[in-house]
């Protein structure tokens, strides 16, 4: 819901609310046009339908306004709900110095741990952080592409040996 759309609302409610009260006095004329001895039916007629065509613009800018406040209620739910889960996640570093949204852990209720595109938390939307396809230690965002780096042990060239001093040949 931008300015312009309200802008428009408000613009149609006034129209509509005009709209009725030129109708009511429609109806006065034609009542006053009947009660004459010899009823002008053309002009009656004439006046009938533009009130009828008031009444069914009045109809359509009601039905534009419903649309619109539904519209306004929707993203209203929308946006609650995002809140609610917003309050679920913290924005964290990862250790390889990315900032992403991680899962609190008292409020995963259940959930396994992940994270989310701060891009996309931007924009109200929850877009869970996968492991990269395209690069070794990075989650990246099926929703904006992003990418952030975060080591995720599929380290592709470096192995390091683990340091023993068990030997099987003793
Ligand atoms: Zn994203």
């Amino acid at each position: 819901m931008d300015l312009a759309t309200i802008g428009n609302l408000v613009g149609i409610a006034g129209m509509s609310a005009g709209g009725l009260k030129t109708s009511a006095e429609f109806v006065g004329t034609v009542k006053e046009l009947l009660s004459s001895p010899k009823p002008d039916m053309i002009e009656v007629k004439k006046l009938i339908a533009e009130v009828y065509d008031k009444l069914i613009a009045a109809k359509e800018a009601q039905m534009t306004i419903h649309d619109t406040l539904m519209e306004l209620q929707k993203d209203e739910m929308k946006q609650q709900r995002f809140a609610a889960e917003a309050e679920r996640y913290a924005l964290t570093t990862t250790d390889m110095g990315a900032l992403i949204y991680a899962l609190l852990p008292e409020k995963a209720g259940g959930q396994p741990v992940h994270y989310l595109c701060p891009q996309c938390f931007e924009d109200q939307v929850k877009s869970v952080l996968q492991p990269s396809q395209a690069r070794f230690n990075a989650l990246s965002c099926n929703r904006c592409n992003g990418c952030f780096p975060k080591s995720d042990g599929r380290s592709g060239a470096v192995t390091v040996p683990l340091q023993s001093d068990w030997d099987p040949f003793d």
